[in-house]
């Protein structure tokens, strides 16, 4: 098994959009107004080769992006709060094809949420099964989703994903889970808070676990801190994540890969075990 790092170009957000600041409406609006700029941040998607076929986890953004009009024009998150910036060769599908991944190896996508630098690359998988939780589907969808800051329009007309309603079955600190393959060595567990829906990807290799956390923090010195983000719509859920990865990590040994996090790839290459670090947060 082979877990590949693949960066869909970068995005800048605020600063208070990456480390909150306040409580509730204002710091939602602390976010908006803020005029200090994190620096480009990767765009991380995955693909994981298995033996029973590869696992593509978010489908990064696409350079469509750099159009005019490409996000609607009234929606303030793109208007005042992120930049991003994607080369068409940096989009996964090109970039699966420099791996020797064709479309027909990939066995399953897997949406770790709907934000537009996870399913900006739909457009490379009309024949592949796409899963999605119900919940995001659910808040995602619709003016109310655009609403929210999810440009569904430019969804594939094609887009009829696989839903997922997690089984309640414990995986560790988590209460539902479902794996993903026959041997069970990769398993989704919800990851709630920045995105209703939102799910992670739990690998296990042998004597310890990666889990490709999407934007359960955006680095993991934030996820030890307890920090939340500056736009997950429900804060409290957002700690409980946190807690139960912590919780995780603490009793198995895991490197933690958020989709954002500048070291990402050199933790993906040189597994440093996030839980080592557990006593810096006690
Ligand atoms: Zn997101």
């Amino acid at each position: 098994m082979k877990i590949n790092a693949i960066q869909t170009g970068t995005v800048a957000i605020t600063t208070k959009w990456r480390e909150g600041a306040g409580r509730g409406r204002r710091r939602l609006m602390n976010t908006l107004l803020d005029r200090e700029w994190t620096e480009p941040l990767p765009i991380y998607a995955f693909a994981i080769e298995h033996p029973e076929g590869v696992v593509v986890v978010d489908t990064g953004e696409t350079a469509r992006v750099s159009e005019p009009g490409y996000f609607p024009r009234w929606q303030p998150f793109f208007r005042f709060a992120v930049r991003e910036r994607v080369e068409p060769e940096q989009e996964i599908g090109p970039q699966l094809g420099r791996l020797g991944i064709s479309p027909s190896d990939v066995r399953l996508v897997v949406m770790t949420h709907l934000h537009t630098d996870r399913a900006g690359g739909l457009h490379h998988f009309p024949d592949n099964e796409i899963l999605v939780s119900r919940g995001e589907l659910d808040y995602a969808a619709g003016l109310r989703g655009r609403l929210r800051g999810y440009p569904n329009k430019r969804w594939p007309t094609w887009f009829r994903p696989t839903l997922v309603d997690l089984p309640a079955v414990p995986f560790g600190p988590f209460p539902a889970s479902m794996p993903l393959t026959e041997a069970g060595d990769v398993t989704l567990v919800p990851v709630a808070g920045h995105s209703p829906g939102q799910l992670a990807v739990v690998v296990e290799e042998g004597d310890h676990a990666v889990l490709l956390a999407a934007d359960s923090s955006y680095t993991q010195d934030l996820l030890l801190r307890g920090v939340v983000d500056g736009v997950g719509p429900d804060e409290a859920a957002e700690r409980l994540t946190h807690e139960r990865i912590r919780a995780y990590a603490a009793e198995t040994p895991t490197v933690y890969l958020p989709a954002h996090d500048p070291e990402t790839s050199a933790r993906l290459a040189e597994r440093p075990i996030a839980a080592a670090r557990k006593e810096a947060v006690a």
